[in-house]
């Protein structure tokens, strides 16, 4: 008898060895997929805040066509989110319709921090739309706040956006990545960056904003710069 139960502890402990490390291998690969940056920035996790900038009363700019950057930014903000998805980062929207969170601009950009306070993110992309007093001006450019972590994810995103981008369909790629005092940057102590994605003040770029399968091109130029940036 004696041995007996000896015997169970064992084939138990034995089990418990085999079991227990399986199970934590498994229950880890799903959280920490991307939990390492590469950078000299840290991630923590593997969510990205996904933030479609203005909305509501707040369109932003317009184009020629009486577009609203609201309504764009919010179209690539879905096809961003797809994007990141496909790649295994979990995805938080600011916002997910027409609607801004509130009609009062202080309310709704405290809100957007809350979500992504919330959200404990490893990386925050701020979608927006540009425009220019010069017409000619053209293509994507990339905004951080030098007082936190993200110059080097924003540097390596312009960089990658002005030769998958920039130089294909702008014809320059010489755009420096831009640091400047923006409040959704600064939301929280995480890599976080503005992209405006192309100048409505015009025409072929707004052309471009309009076109799903440029808007999809360049959402997963975005995308593949996350993944670069993270490890799996
Ligand atoms: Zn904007």
């Amino acid at each position: 008898m004696k041995i007996k139960v000896v015997s169970k502890k064992s084939i138990i402990i034995a089990l418990l060895c085999i079991f227990i490390p399986v199970f934590c291998i498994i229950a880890c690969a799903g959280t920490v997929a991307h939990a390492v940056y590469t950078g000299k920035d840290e991630f923590f996790s593997g969510t990205i805040v996904v933030d479609a900038g203005h909305g509501g009363i707040d369109g932003g700019v317009v184009g020629s066509a009486g577009v609203k950057e609201s309504d764009i930014n919010l179209k690539l903000a879905k096809i961003l989110r797809e994007e990141l998805t496909s790649q295994n980062f979990k995805v938080v929207m600011t916002r997910e319709d027409e609607n801004a969170l509130s009609n009062v601009k202080r309310i709704d950009m405290q809100k957007r921090k809350e979500i992504i306070l919330a959200a404990a993110p490893i990386a925050v992309i701020s979608l927006h739309v540009n425009r220019f007093s010069d017409s000619s001006r053209r293509g994507v450019q990339v905004f951080y706040d030098d007082t936190l972590r993200g110059k080097d994810f924003a540097v390596a995103m312009q960089e990658h956006l002005n030769e998958s981008v920039n130089a294909v369909y702008s014809g320059r790629d010489d755009y420096e990545a831009i640091a400047g005092d923006l409040y959704i940057t600064k939301c929280a102590p995480v890599p976080s960056i503005i992209v405006e994605c192309g100048f409505i003040s015009n025409r072929e770029d707004e052309k471009l904003l309009l076109d799903d399968k440029f808007c999809t091109y360049l959402c997963q130029k975005i995308s593949e710069v996350v993944s670069a940036q993270t490890q799996i």
